[in-house]
């Protein structure tokens, strides 16, 4: 069992810092991120999260490891674990995730086949998932630039991680943003990136999956039109498509998740004018 008492824990608390340059808020609870400065700058750290690798921001004078919290994760005590460059002696930082509890959202869709899908649905659901879950996985070491603009202007409803109950069934928990915006609404890149995945899907319609370098994703989904093609590269305020209402809806809005180390968090947090 691994154990840290109290004092040392607060001690942890204390090495996580307020930076000055870019970078997504933390919020250590589950569905968040932990942001944790690193005490070494002479060489290359790398560092893992439950099993799976981490992203490291670096500015001039330091490395800050940024850590989805999976929505999954119990409250307790938790690590990254890693070692710098080609050294084999493994260092772990430790962090507080807190508990915090989501609310629960009734909707009610009138497609009832995109809540209960026909047998003949089936192949393609699970041909999609594993493509959905192949995008997630995307992971390389370029560096990342963490100062995200808001891709699409509208409504910021706030409603990631929330319960979902569709027509009365439970479903899973709300994986990103919905951003309330009308139809035709361009949707714009949030950063730098590489489209990796998209389509027309069962449940999310039109998607494009953009992998930003090192493991960091973002999904943009429910779109009436995909302005990329798989493969390339995207600038920072490119137009990517536009907002729609495909898939599994109840009216035109952006859907927009935002992945780290193969979880995702809410995009919120890396938004600079959302508190
Ligand atoms: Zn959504």
């Amino acid at each position: 069992m691994h154990y840290i008492p109290l004092f040392c824990s607060f001690l942890f608390l204390l090495l996580q810092v307020s930076p000055s340059f870019a970078l997504p808020q933390q919020s250590l609870v589950p569905g968040g991120i932990a942001v944790i400065e690193l005490d070494r700058i002479d060489k290359t750290p790398s560092f893992k999260f439950q099993g799976k690798p981490v992203l490291i921001s670096q500015s001039a004078d330091r490395y800050i490891a940024v850590v989805g919290l999976p929505l999954s994760l119990k409250p307790g005590e938790y690590f990254i674990q890693g070692h710098w460059g080609k050294e084999k002696s493994l260092q772990k930082k430790f962090f507080l995730v807190k508990d915090k509890q989501y609310t629960t959202q009734h909707i009610e869709i009138k497609d009832k086949r995109k809540v209960n899908p026909y047998a003949e649905d089936m192949d393609r659901i699970l041909e999609e998932k594993k493509r959905k879950q192949k995008a997630r996985k995307a992971y390389n070491k370029e560096p990342v630039d963490l100062d995200f603009e808001q891709p699409s202007p509208g409504i910021l409803t706030g409603s990631y991680g929330r319960r979902r109950v569709f027509n009365g069934q439970p479903r899973k928990p709300h994986s990103g943003m919905d951003i309330a915006t009308a139809e035709g609404t361009p949707v714009k890149a949030p950063m730098d990136g590489t489209v990796i995945e998209l389509g027309d899907f069962f449940f999310s319609g039109k998607l494009v999956y953009i992998h930003h370098g090192q493991g960091l994703i973002t999904l943009f989904a429910h779109l009436s039109k995909i302005n990329v093609a798989l493969g390339d590269s995207i600038s920072k305020g490119q137009i990517i498509g536009e907002v729609g209402a495909t898939g599994r809806v109840t009216g035109p809005h952006l859907h927009w998740s935002l992945g780290l180390n193969q979880t995702w968090v809410d995009p919120a947090l890396f938004l600079p004018a959302l508190e």
